[in-house]
């Protein structure tokens, strides 16, 4: 279980997220839903320990993990732009991080095995990320971060930089590995289809406060703001 308690970040005299208070249990899939610069990226980063916070503190199970670095939260991150290594096969960027970890060879090559299988990829192993498609590239990203099997995955808007089409069929393949492993996911975007179809529970964001967190049903039906309510019912 994860919890946020008074979340809060500054930059000078911005205040970018405003003591944000939030829970997200095992295995839940949570879309932060909100429209570009209400405090998206700022809330993953400090959760991911890139950014430290203002204020607020952020718990892991009873334990406080807002002062520790990245590498100790541990936890799986995608971007929005891969950032794979672009020297290193397929293979060896999705074993990157159990690399670091100092597991076993053998147990490093059997969950790259497994983690593959599971984007569908075998086939492209051995190939370079500058030598496979946007959508393959992206599915690199996804195995590399859930290969180490991560308390928590923090995904940033990764399925922006792909056409409409792919992005449908990404979408499906995240719903389908996070079936799978029941990582618990905070998802990033400002597509309200995007969070509708894919979380458990949408947390709706504005100015770097939640305006409203509830099941995709209730927020669609129920929205408690006029704000909230334009920005469902909006279609691109
Ligand atoms: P988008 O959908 O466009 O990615 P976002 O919701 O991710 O937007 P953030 O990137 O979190 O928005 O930015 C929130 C606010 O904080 C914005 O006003 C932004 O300009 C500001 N901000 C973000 N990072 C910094 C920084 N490093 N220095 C100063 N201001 C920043
Ligand atoms: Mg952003």
């Amino acid at each position: 279980q994860l919890r946020l308690e008074n979340m809060s970040r500054d930059f000078g005299l911005l205040n970018a997220l405003k003591g944000v208070n939030l829970t997200v249990q095992r295995g839940e899939f949570v879309a932060l839903l909100g429209p570009s610069g209400c405090g998206k990226s700022t809330a993953l980063n400090c959760l991911a320990g890139l950014l430290p916070l203002t204020a607020g503190s952020i718990w892991l199970d009873e334990a406080r993990i807002d002062l520790l670095g990245p590498e100790a939260r541990g936890f799986g991150m995608v971007f929005q732009n891969y950032a794979l290594f672009p020297h290193m096969s397929v293979r060896k960027n999705i074993g990157f991080g159990l690399r670091m970890q100092r597991r076993p060879k053998a147990e490093i090559a059997r969950k790259v095995e497994e983690a593959l299988k599971l984007v569908r990829l075998e086939a492209q192993a051995e190939k370079l990320p500058g030598q496979i498609s946007g959508g393959q590239q992206q599915r690199v990203a996804i195995a590399r971060a859930i290969v180490v099997e991560p308390p928590l995955v923090l995904m940033d808007e990764p399925l922006s930089n792909l056409d409409a089409k792919l992005r449908l069929e990404m979408r499906a393949e995240i719903r389908r590995i996070h079936n799978l492993l029941g990582c618990a996911t905070i998802y990033v975007t400002h597509d309200q289809d995007e969070a509708l179809s894919l979380a458990d529970r949408i947390v709706v964001l504005r100015d770097g406060q939640v305006r409203q967190v509830g099941t995709p049903e209730a927020l669609y039906a129920r929205p408690e703001h006029a704000d909230v309510a334009e920005f469902m019912g909006y279609r691109n």
